[in-house]
């Protein structure tokens, strides 16, 4: 019923009601979801283009010379903000197609970094160049897009968009088409990839992108100090009370990378713990420790209230190195400790068990010294017997481990072993133990 209705003559000369059509049912599809737009395969089929019996295969020998489907499709000019711009600018220049629609809120979001990448790789005397093809609407919907972008555009002409469309398989918006043989496909995630490395994802091909995870690798395992929390920009850190703290003053010391956001209640209760270890750490071993908050809060706001809860340093919130470390140690969760030891290898990417469970005692973090406190502890609860019966309370107790309790004889609080009451929610400390005399 819906084919035979929209194969009807009405579309082959109304193709922008399709548009629209299809426009607004993936505009539900994303805001149900709130994920790069994509179009069902259906979508694809009812194309007005392919209905039309176009093949645009046969017209374009050369998939990659987007200046001679331009002249095929009589593309006289392309736009720019200043005005009409001869489609001969391009060339010779490394050519990227975007795809994009102002009423879709990922292509909204992604134009800011994208023109930030622009303007980043223009300043860097690159020879790119991006031509916007229009999802829109209609004319006020592309010219308002457009507006927000510093590259050039195809004049907005629905049916020639649509076949420019179906000519480079675009399924999704934004897409973002890197015209050069060995280009990173939509599918393996470009958009991703930009969002991850900014301009240094150029020119957006496979081997870029195998570079950038080498050297995220090496960086994971032996990066210095410098490396991994300065840039060319800014070689100093900032202090809960606004100093700025050179990079520098790092050096030869354990680092912890604290990722973490004010708005988040197990980061909030996570800071408390590690707050205490700090404090216990600078008193007993001095200033051979520090720790780098690495913000994820919203805004600079909430950014300025959480760093100045903590005695630590930070990163400062306008800056890229906040989003290079979470991606460098692949930090998925947060709260969330990386250490780094004083010859600026990683000790451990667990930190935050490792101060949950043992605090300051745990320092220097290696994986060695955690295994010492372990045995330590097993043994300690070796020494210890399975059950006992204490004249403080009716039954009998046995041995258990917890993170954290509250002695009810001594009321302080406890962890690890624990002589504990299956019966009632009794907990005693092994040293509050009075043993029953049974002689
Ligand atoms: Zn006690
Ligand atoms: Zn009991």
């Amino acid at each position: 019923m819906l084919l035979n209705f929209l194969s009807s003559w009405k579309l082959y000369l109304f193709p922008s009601l399709f548009l629209c059509w299809c426009s607004s049912s993936t505009a539900a599809i994303r805001k149900k979801h709130n994920i790069r737009c994509s179009f069902t395969e259906s979508e694809l089929l009812l194309s007005p283009a392919l209905m039309a019996g176009l093949s645009f295969e046969a017209t374009y020998t050369d998939s990659h010379d987007v200046l001679k489907i331009f002249a095929a499709e009589g593309v006289e000019f392309l736009l720019s903000c200043e005005g009409k711009v001869p489609v001969s600018k391009c060339n010779g220049k490394i050519i990227c197609l975007l795809f994009s629609a102002i009423w879709c809120r990922p292509c909204r979001a992604f134009i800011p970094c994208l023109a930030e990448l622009y303007e980043t790789l223009k300043k860097r005397g690159s020879n790119l160049e991006i031509i916007f093809i229009s999802f829109d609407r209609d004319e006020d919907g592309f010219r308002e897009h457009f507006k927000s972008m510093p590259w050039l555009a195809v004049p907005f002409d629905v049916n020639l968009h649509r076949r420019l469309i179906d000519r480079y398989r675009v399924d999704r918006i934004p897409s973002f088409i890197p015209l050069c043989s060995d280009g990173i496909t939509v599918e393996e995630d470009l958009i991703g990839c930009i969002e991850d490395y900014g301009a240094d994802a150029f020119p957006f091909t496979r081997k870029r992108q195998e570079e950038l995870k080498a050297i995220d690798k090496r960086r994971r395992v032996e990066a210095s100090l410098e490396e991994l929390l300065a840039h060319e920009g800014r070689n100093f850190l900032i202090s809960g009370d606004d100093r700025k703290v050179p990079v520098s003053e790092l050096a030869g010391k354990t680092i912890g990378l604290y990722f973490c956001a004010y708005w988040s209640p197990p980061c909030c209760a996570f800071t408390v713990q590690l707050t205490d270890a700090y404090n216990n750490l600078k008193a007993a071993k001095g200033d051979c420790f520090e720790i780098v908050l690495i913000s994820t809060d919203r805004d600079l706001e909430e950014f300025n209230v959480n760093k100045s809860t903590m005695p630590w340093l930070a990163v400062p919130y306008e800056d890229r190195t906040r989003h290079d470390l979470r991606r460098i140690f692949n930090i998925k969760g947060i709260p969330a400790l990386v250490f780094i030891g004083p010859d600026g290898k990683v000790i451990s990417e667990n930190g935050k068990f490792t101060i949950s469970s043992y605090g300051a005692e745990a320092f220097p973090f290696t994986e060695s010294r955690v295994r010492d406190l372990e045995a330590a502890l097993r043994k300690e609860g070796e020494a210890l017997p399975q059950q006992v019966e204490d004249v403080k309370h009716e039954h009998v107790l046995k041995l258990d481990m917890a993170k954290a309790y509250v002695c009810d004889s001594c009321k302080n609080q406890g962890k690890f072993w624990t002589f504990s009451c299956d019966v009632c929610d009794y907990d005693l400390h092994p040293s509050c133990l009075e043993k029953v005399n049974k002689d």
